[in-house]
C-alpha cells in the first residue's frame, strides 16, 4: 500500500524502522536513510527483514534528498534525524513531490530557539502542491496533541485549562545521560522556561517553577514547568484555553550534572577554538555522554505521559486526565530501545499510517491535533501505547 521513507538512525529511528516493518500490510517497501549508512543496515539485521532498503544521506542537503526522493519515490518521509535537518527535508519534499511527517519542530543550529513559524511557512506551497505536512507526531509534541483533540471532540464544548504532564520514572544506571539526542536535550531545558495564561505568554527563570505531581503507578515526582513546542499550535488551535502548561520531571542528580555542565560552559552552543581548531563545546560533550540507543539494556521503570484538562461541557465544569504508561524494558524487549524512544517512534509510525490509509491526508501543513484523533488513539492501543482516561477526577494543578 505505501512506500516510506525513514531518514534518521538513532533511537527513535531504530524504533520507527521496528514498527513500520511490523505494519507490512500498510508500509509495504521501507528505506531507512541517514548520514552513517553501517546504522541504518545494524537496524535491518537486528529487524531480520534484508528487504528493507537502507542508503546514506546528508539530510542538510537538498540536491542530494531531491535526488534519492526521486530515486526510491517515496509517499511520505518519516524525518527522525534532527530538528536542524526540518526545512531542508520539507523543501525537498516538495520539489520531489513527497509527503511529510516529522516528530520536533524546526530550530537554527546557532540560537537555542524553536517555534513553528518556520515551517507553518510552507503552508501554501505544501497545499499548492498537493502535499501533506504532518508536524509533532512523537508523544511530546504528538499524542499529547492527539490527546487535547480527543477530549474536545468527545467531552469538552470548551477546553479552559491544559497541563500536559510528562514523567520519566525510568532509572538507567549511568551518573548521567539523556534520554534523547543530547545536544537538542541540553539545549531545550536550559532556555527560560514559558506558559500561556489569558492570551499571554509568561516567561520564568529555566526551571525556576516546580511542584510534585502524582502520576499513576510511580507516585508524587518533583515536576518542573518547561516551554514545550506542542503549547504554541494547542493555544493556537484551541483559542478557549485560558491557561496551557507544560511539566516535566528530574531528578536531583541529573539537575546538579546539567548545573555544572552549564557553569564549566560545556553547554554553550558558540564555536570556540581548541588547540588551533573551532569546536562547539555541547557537540563535544555529545560525543563523551552515553549514547541514548545504548541505555536500553538496563533500563527499569517507566514514563507516564498525559494530559490533564480542566473546562465546560454543557454548562457545567469537569475534569479530565487521560494518559499513557511505557515501560522500558518492554519497549527494549521490543525494539532494543528505551522508553523514550519508543514513546516517539511508535506515534511517528502511526502518523505515516494515518496518512497512508487516506485519514490524515490534507494538502498543506498541519499539527497533529487539527486531525481527526479517533483513529490515531485507535492505533495507540494497538500499537504498544495503550491509554487510561480519569473522569472527574481530583486535579491538583487545578488552582
Ligand atoms: P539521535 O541523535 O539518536 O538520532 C538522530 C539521527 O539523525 C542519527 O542517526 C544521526 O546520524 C541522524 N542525522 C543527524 N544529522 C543528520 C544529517 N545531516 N543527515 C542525515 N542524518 C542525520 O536522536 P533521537 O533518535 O533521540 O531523536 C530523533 C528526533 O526525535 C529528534 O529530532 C528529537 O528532537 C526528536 N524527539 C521527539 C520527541 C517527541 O516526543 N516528539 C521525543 C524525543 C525525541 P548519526 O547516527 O550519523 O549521528
Amino acid at each position: 500500500m505505501g512506500r516510506v521513507l525513514i531518514i534518521g538512525a538513532g533511537g527513535v529511528g531504530t524504533v520507527v524502522a521496528h514498527k513500520v516493518a511490523q505494519n507490512a500490510d500498510v508500509f509495504t517497501d521501507i528505506m531507512i536513510a541517514s548520514r552513517t549508512k553501517s546504522k541504518c543496515d545494524d537496524i535491518v539485521k537486528a529487524i531480520g527483514n534484508p528487504k528493507i532498503k537502507t542508503a546514506k544521506i546528508d539530510a542538510d542537503n537538498v540536491e542530494e534528498l531531491v535526488a534519492l526522493f526521486n530515486d526510491f519515490k517515496p509517499e511520505i518521509v518519516i524525518n527522525v534525524a534532527l530538528p536542524y535537518q526540518d526545512l531542508t527535508i520539507m523543501e525537498a519534499c516538495l520539489q520531489a513531490g513527497v509527503n511529510y511527517l516529522d516528530t520536533a519542530n524546526y530550530e537554527p543550529k546557532d540560537v537555542a530557539h524553536f517555534e513553528y513559524s518556520w515551517q507553518w511557512a510552507y503552508q501554501e506551497r505544501f497545499k499548492e502542491a498537493g502535499l501533506t505536512a504532518i508536524l509533532g507526531c512523537g508523544f511530546d509534541p504528538g499524542v499529547t496533541g492527539v490527546f487535547t483533540s480527543y477530549a474536545a471532540k468527545h467531552y469538552f464544548d470548551e477546553i479552559q485549562y491544559l497541563d500536559i504532564i510528562d514523567c520519566n520514572a525510568g532509572d538507567h544506571h549511568k551518573a548521567f545521560a539523556t534520554n534523547f539526542n543530547p545536544e537538542i536535550n541540553i539545549r531545550e531545558i536550559t532556555q527560560k522556561g514559558r506558559y500561556y495564561e489569558n492570551g499571554k505568554w509568561v516567561e520564568t527563570e529555566p526551571l525556576e517553577i516546580h511542584r510534585p505531581i502524582d502520576y499513576p503507578n510511580i507516585g508524587p515526582k518533583e515536576s518542573y514547568l518547561l516551554f514545550h513546542e506542542e503549547l504554541e499550535s494547542l493555544v493556537k488551535n484551541y483559542p478557549t484555553i485560558k491557561r496551557a502548561r507544560f511539566w516535566m520531571t528530574f531528578g536531583q542528580e541529573y539537575l546538579t550534572h546539567l548545573r555544572v555542565i552549564q557553569n564549566i560552559g560545556m553547554a554553550r552552543i558558540d564555536e570556540v577554538d581548541y588547540n588551533g581548531q573551532k569546536i562547539v563545546p555541547l557537540q563535544f560533550l555529545k560525543a563523551v555522554l552515553p549514547n541514548p540507543q545504548d541505555l536500553g539494556e538496563n533500563y527499569t521503570g517507566e514514563t507516564s505521559i498525559g494530559c490533564c484538562i480542566r473546562g465546560l461541557k454543557d454548562g457545567k465544569e469537569r475534569t479530565y486526565y487521560v494518559y499513557n504508561n511505557c515501560s522500558h524494558e518492554a519497549a527494549y524487549k521490543e525494539t532494543g530501545m528505551q522508553g523514550v524512544s519508543y514513546t516517539t517512534g511508535v506515534p511517528a509510525m502511526i502518523g505515516a499510517m494515518m496518512f497512508l490509509k487516506g485519514e490524515w491526508a490534507r494538502p498543506g501543513v498541519y499539527n497533529v491535533e487539527e486531525f481527526n484523533p479517533d483513529p490515531f488513539m485507535d492505533q495507540l492501543n494497538k500499537q504498544g501505547l495503550p491509554w487510561h482516561e480519569v473522569f472527574d477526577g481530583k486535579n491538583e494543578l487545578s488552582e
